[in-house]
């Protein structure tokens, strides 16, 4: 994969697109320059990756199957998201009422890939408060976890429920380790605990982590395994950025185990 960009974390970008063919030659065009795809190809499943992802572009098909997508350009547009339309359509009153609404640029299909990735390198740093790529967002389910705000965030932004650093690192431990058992000792260190024997404070954070999780609408399976430790089982996340398993990439340790 040649990584133009390398070092600095690759720009995401949601590509909301119907058709299976274009929607793969897009996005593979896009990785190998780079980017971080994220494909959605209805306008529900579109508006769901925007709200989750906060892309730093996103590239908006017109004829979904569900719908318009020039009814989603108005959303993207008040986040401050970037929005390229690419369509079939060629008339100019679509691009006309696409620009109307919002979108920073038009292309028509058959879509030319490296003019593509021109404009959207121009869209990208012409932003004037440019979100930062850096900004871990893990999303499963219908919510979203944002490091930044530390908080958990549901897709349709009706809730906002603030976690605390000592549950931001359970959560971020557990999702590295998705599908293995994490140890009790692992954890206490995790978490600032010295010894194992107070290891209800690490259970009492554990539930307090699951709770904010399932009031948030996300069904977490994040079990006790019996005189090991705890198993976090997810196949629907979605990783903003990459996770180490290095624990010193943690961040500084909390004062206090009370949230
Ligand atoms: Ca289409």
């Amino acid at each position: 994969m040649s990584m133009p960009n390398a070092g600095a974390a690759p720009a995401r970008v949601v590509l909301i697109e119907d058709s299976e063919p274009i929607r793969q030659m897009i996005s593979v065009y896009l990785t190998n320059n780079g980017m971080k795809v994220f494909e959605a190809d209805t306008v529900g499943a579109g508006r769901r990756a925007v709200n989750l992802l906060k892309p730093q572009i996103v590239l908006l098909d017109l004829g979904l199957e569900d719908g318009d997508g020039i009814d989603l350009l108005p959303e993207i547009v008040t986040q401050k998201i970037p929005c390229m339309v690419i369509s079939a359509r060629s008339q100019a009153l679509d691009r006309v009422i696409s620009l109307e609404k919002g979108a920073h640029d038009y292309m028509t299909k058959p879509i030319e890939l490296r003019e593509l990735l021109l404009r959207m390198r121009r869209m990208i740093a012409s932003q004037a408060t440019p979100t930062s790529p850096n900004d871990t967002i893990w999303a499963f389910g219908d919510i979203r976890v944002d490091q930044a705000l530390r908080a958990i965030i549901t897709a349709n932004g009706s809730k906002n429920v603030p976690i605390t650093a000592t549950e931001f690192k359970l959560l971020r431990i557990f999702i590295s380790r998705a599908g293995r058992v994490v140890d009790r000792a692992e954890l206490a260190k995790v978490i600032g605990v010295r010894s194992v024997e107070v290891s209800r404070a690490l259970d009492i954070s554990v539930s307090r982590l699951r709770k904010k999780l399932r009031d948030s609408g996300y069904e977490v399976n994040l079990r006790s395994v019996r005189g090991s430790g705890y198993l976090f089982s997810s196949d629907q996340i979605t990783i903003g950025e990459p996770l180490s398993d290095d624990l010193d990439a943690v961040e500084a340790p909390e004062t206090s185990l009370a949230s």
